[in-house]
């Protein structure tokens, strides 16, 4: 056995260096390092933080959100008990957006997270901490959680791998939710060799989350393979239409080489220009509907913050408009309104339907075709100041389609403008996590 208590000495260090530059943890915990390498897991002592929406037990777990600044949970979530069983190194827990809710992590309690590239850029979010931690080299992989782009859109900007797998590939038992029927929990490497070997570690059936599927889990870092010349790969042209920088095409039209010199085919096909411009109004209504809902209990009685009132609905009103950020309360008002009984019919249950009508498109194509591949967003990561009034685009929304189909979906860096991280984004079949982390592989 090798005495590695050096080595965890110099990595807290690290990690006080690193949380300066970078703002990206909310606490650090540093739990268990090992004494020795004896184990034979390969996760042995293998430094990881997690996104603070995942309830870690007698380690406060805030969601980046004062309504839960001091919530500290008795229990661990299942993909926690797990990772503590292959004896990983948990370092602390990574800043996000508020609730999980934006794309910038400006929204977080404690601030921004730079972007290690360059600090005077956003990390984007919401799992911005942990993109932000893994791509400073600090953390060898990180836990996040995805519901629209939330693990995809960060590690584009910091320039690693990150993927939301099948929705119930794992559990979600002890994750602050944000919408259930797209959330996804997954994980940031920095390449595709590690992000197999998290990823089969904490995927598979928990009895405490009956979502959770009863596939067996395969071997997916065993089964990684280069051999991609059997892959049908579909590129959606009138996304990569879509993009300004013609740098970024380049860099694109590279990994469309890449791919057909490793003998795959690509084709060019076309995704519903409706249904494109339909994603975003579709996912503001379902997810902020879904959250709206789930976050009814955070009303200073049973969790978190509490303001004082002259009686109780006063306190409920006051806790919430002082506990959740702005955009946070705009999201509440928004959702509500969709739940309302007689808004239902028009708006829930009207965005419900051309959600189906979005994933058949989606399946369709994936019935011909094994990966969709488009570039991971519009840009690279944009300057702090210019994140308050980012908009978002149709490249961006398109990889909100994995989170209402469910669908395995990987972000990967393929190269760099002005010296920042451009990714691009596969997209393959329910449960074949397999063929995405291939091609990603063939494309690394
Ligand atoms: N940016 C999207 C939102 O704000 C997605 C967030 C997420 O995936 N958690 O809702």
């Amino acid at each position: 056995t090798i005495d590695v208590s050096l080595y965890y000495q110099q990595l807290q260090k690290e990690t006080y260096f690193q949380q300066k530059r970078l703002n990206a943890l909310t606490t650090i915990c540093f739990q268990n390092p090992p004494q020795n390498l004896s184990s034979d897991s390969l996760l042995t002592g293998v430094p990881y933080v997690l996104k603070d929406n995942i309830c870690t037990c007698q380690i406060p777990t805030t969601a980046s959100s004062r309504m839960l600044e001091d919530f500290i949970p008795v229990y661990d979530a299942h993909v926690v008990q797990l990772l503590k069983q292959e004896n990983a190194c948990l370092i602390g827990k990574a800043s996000m957006d508020e609730l999980s809710m934006g794309s910038t992590n400006m929204t977080a309690l404690t601030g921004p997270v730079y972007n290690p590239w360059d600090t005077r850029r956003i990390a984007g979010g919401s799992s911005g901490g942990s993109a932000s931690l893994v791509a400073s080299g600090l953390a060898t992989f990180a836990l996040g959680t995805d519901t629209g782009d939330s693990i995809r859109r960060p590690a584009g900007f910091c320039g690693v791998v990150g993927m939301k797998p099948t929705w119930g590939l794992i559990s979600r038992y002890g994750i602050i939710p944000y919408a259930a029927s797209l959330d996804t929990v997954g994980v940031l490497t920095r390449s595709v060799q590690d992000l197999s070997i998290v990823l089969e570690k904490i995927a598979g059936h928990d009895f405490h989350d009956m979502t959770s599927s009863r596939l067996p889990v395969p071997h997916y870092r065993y089964n990684l393979s280069l051999d991609i010349s059997y892959l049908k790969v579909a590129v959606i042209q009138n996304v990569v239409d879509k993009l300004k920088d013609h740098r970024i095409q380049t860099l694109f039209q590279n990994c469309v080489s890449l791919l057909k010199n490793a003998g795959a085919s690509v084709h060019e096909i076309s995704f519903s220009q409706t249904y494109l411009e339909a994603i975003f109004p579709v996912y503001q209504i379902i997810a902020n509907g879904e959250a709206t809902s789930h976050h009814a209990c955070l009303d200073g009685i049973k969790y978190g913050f509490q303001s004082q009132g002259q009686n109780l609905e006063e306190m409920v009103i006051r806790t919430r408009s002082q506990g959740f950020h702005q955009s946070i309360q705009q999201r509440f008002i928004l959702g509500a309104l969709a739940l309302k009984q007689e808004n239902q019919k028009r708006m829930f249950q009207k965005a419900q339907k051309v959600r189906r009508l979005i994933v058949e498109e989606i399946q369709n194509i994936l019935q011909t075709y094994d990966i969709v591949m488009v570039p991971s967003g519009e840009g690279i990561a944009p300057l702090i100041e210019e994140a308050q009034s980012q908009s978002h685009t149709l490249v961006d929304d398109y990889l909100i389609i994995a989170n209402l189909a469910g669908l395995p979906s990987l972000t990967l860096p393929c190269g760099f403008v002005d010296d920042m991280p451009v990714a691009v984004n596969l997209m393959g079949r329910c449960f074949d996590e397999q063929t995405v982390l291939n091609c990603a592989y063939a494309l690394e």
